[in-house]
């Protein structure tokens, strides 16, 4: 456990604060998760992987954590505020496919990049349409003042509380044009708590509920939730930073209303004390899209022979707070870093982690590790230190290895065999696309083969083996300094 009092960056009121536990030694934190109506992109997946590093850290620190991540699988309209269809609907309808069905293939794709990417399952991964009952009560508990019903639906009058959209940028800087305005809305900024089904309409998902059969509004969703499973005030709050914008509002004003505050002079008003936002993965061209240009899906890196926690690795080069830029070269590099480090600690025989080692040469590294993390989760500064650990000379492998497992608890990059998982080595870290023409154990015979072949000095036959890897796309690396004796030839 390290001592550092942690600093982390709150949204709502833009400073670095202390983390200060609302219940004394625990940590609670409620993160927006998917809606699973399509794949998620690697975008969505940063969104996780900075979660997952806040919960390591939270632990590391000694705190107990118990983590919430939702499952959206109702509410979520193409438009993040209240215009279009619900994302679900549209794609079972595309797909003639039930909606259950669909949100199912999605969970389980979202799961299974969770896991390729080390990140830890949170206490409890809460589904949307498992708390419609309590949405309604919750709502009904909204004193009535700050609701209207309309045809389409019961709206949120957000003129009902101050300080609506502190935590949004937009409202100030672009104004509120840019949300679509429904019929018969007050301001432009009011948002559905729960959508009635048009007349003459079926839904595939839909409830009774006081205000007709309908379906709940997707604020509403992650206010009821994170209220249900975690408590008022609970500690921290995340999501993309696409979310302070408007959904990270709307449920703030609900979380007001339902509390009987009608302003937020002290951020535990809002429901949570911190709020917390990762920038955006980016792609050259502009904003990642489901839809536009290469899906960046992680199986897609996975398929041209990427392993998943190269993407963890480029992902904490950079802070959370940062925008990162995806390229292959950018994933490359990572890749090759990561190379670096695990050509060092292979075969470790890693502690559980946690026990910080005593070796007066290890001490310096440490606190400059656990001042990077405690400073707003500062993973690229924590990552030299890693590395820094490493390069040492004259200390034992002992101590080593348990600053290497005290590291990874925090970064989760699989240096050390964990219950779920096997410890990276270097042959998992190859690159090896699903097409390559030849398997693994292929290329490791003909390099056999050309090993005796040099022994005996027969350097005909062992060129050809060369040429003829050289042709399949694989090249041959004589005396590559990290020991990878073959890499695929850039396509
Ligand atoms: P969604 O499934 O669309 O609700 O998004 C899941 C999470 O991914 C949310 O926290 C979003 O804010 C976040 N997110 C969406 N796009 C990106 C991106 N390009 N980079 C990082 N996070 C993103
Ligand atoms: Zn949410």
């Amino acid at each position: 456990m390290s001592d550092t009092p942690l600093k982390l960056f709150n949204s709502l009121t833009r400073r670095l604060e202390r983390f200060e536990p609302v219940h004394p030694g625990e940590a609670r934190v409620y993160t927006c998760g998917p809606t699973v109506y399509n794949y998620p992109h690697i975008g969505n997946m940063r969104a996780y992987v900075f979660a997952d590093v806040l919960g390591r850290t939270l632990s590391w620190k000694g705190y107990k954590l118990t983590h919430v991540i939702n499952i959206t699988d109702v509410g979520h309209l193409t438009d993040d505020a209240d215009a279009g269809e619900d994302k679900l609907e549209k794609a079972a309808a595309e797909k003639a496919q039930s909606i259950w069905e669909i949100a199912r293939h999605y969970t389980e794709a979202y799961w299974a990049d969770v896991k390729a990417l080390n990140i830890r399952k949170p206490a409890k991964w809460s589904v949307a349409t498992d708390y419609i009952d309590e949405m309604i009560d919750f709502v009904r508990s909204i004193p009535e003042k700050h609701l209207y019903e309309i045809e389409s639906g019961l709206y949120f009058d957000v003129s009902t509380i101050e300080d609506y959209g502190r935590l949004a940028r937009a409202v100030t800087e672009e104004g509120e044009g840019r949300i679509e305005t429904v019929q018969g809305k007050r301001n432009p900024a009011d948002f559905a708590i729960w959508r009635k089904t048009p007349a003459g309409e079926n839904r595939q998902m839909e409830w009774d509920s006081p205000w007709g059969k309908g379906a709940p509004g997707w604020h509403l969703e992650c206010s009821v939730m994170g209220w249900d499973l975690l408590g008022f005030p609970f500690d921290i709050h995340t999501g993309g930073i696409d979310h302070r914008e408007i959904h990270h509002p709307n449920e703030i004003a609900q979380n007001q209303a339902f509390c009987g505050y009608k302003c937020l002079d002290e951020a535990s008003k809002s429901g949570a004390n911190l709020w917390m936002h990762n920038n955006f993965l980016v792609e050259r061209s502009g904003k990642m899209s489901k839809s536009s240009g290469e899906f960046l899906r992680l199986q897609l890196l996975i398929d041209k022979g990427y392993h998943p926690l190269a993407y963890r690795m480029m992902c904490l080069q950079a802070h959370y707070r940062s925008e990162l830029e995806f390229s292959w070269e950018g994933l490359q590099a990572a890749l090759v870093r990561l190379k670096r480090i695990v050509n060092k600690t292979e075969g470790f025989q890693m502690p559980p982690g946690g026990v910080r080692p005593s070796h007066p040469r290890v001490q310096p590294i440490l606190d400059k590790f656990d001042a990077a993390m405690a400073d707003d989760l500062n993973t690229p500064v924590a990552l030299t230190a890693l590395e820094e650990a490493l390069a040492l000379k004259k200390v034992g492998e002992d101590s080593l290895v348990e600053a290497v497992a005290y590291m990874d608890r925090v970064l989760g990059l699989s240096l050390s065999p964990t219950g779920t998982r096997d410890e990276l080595d270097r042959v998992a870290l190859r690159i090896r696309p699903k097409d390559a023409e030849f398997t693994e154990a292929e290329i490791e015979v003909a390099l056999a083969r050309r090993k005796e072949a040099r022994a005996a000095k027969d350097f005909a036959t062992s060129d050809s083996i060369r040429d003829d890897l050289a042709a399949k796309g694989v090249e041959v690396m004589d005396g590559d300094p990290l020991g990878w004796e073959w890499k695929l030839s850039a396509d």
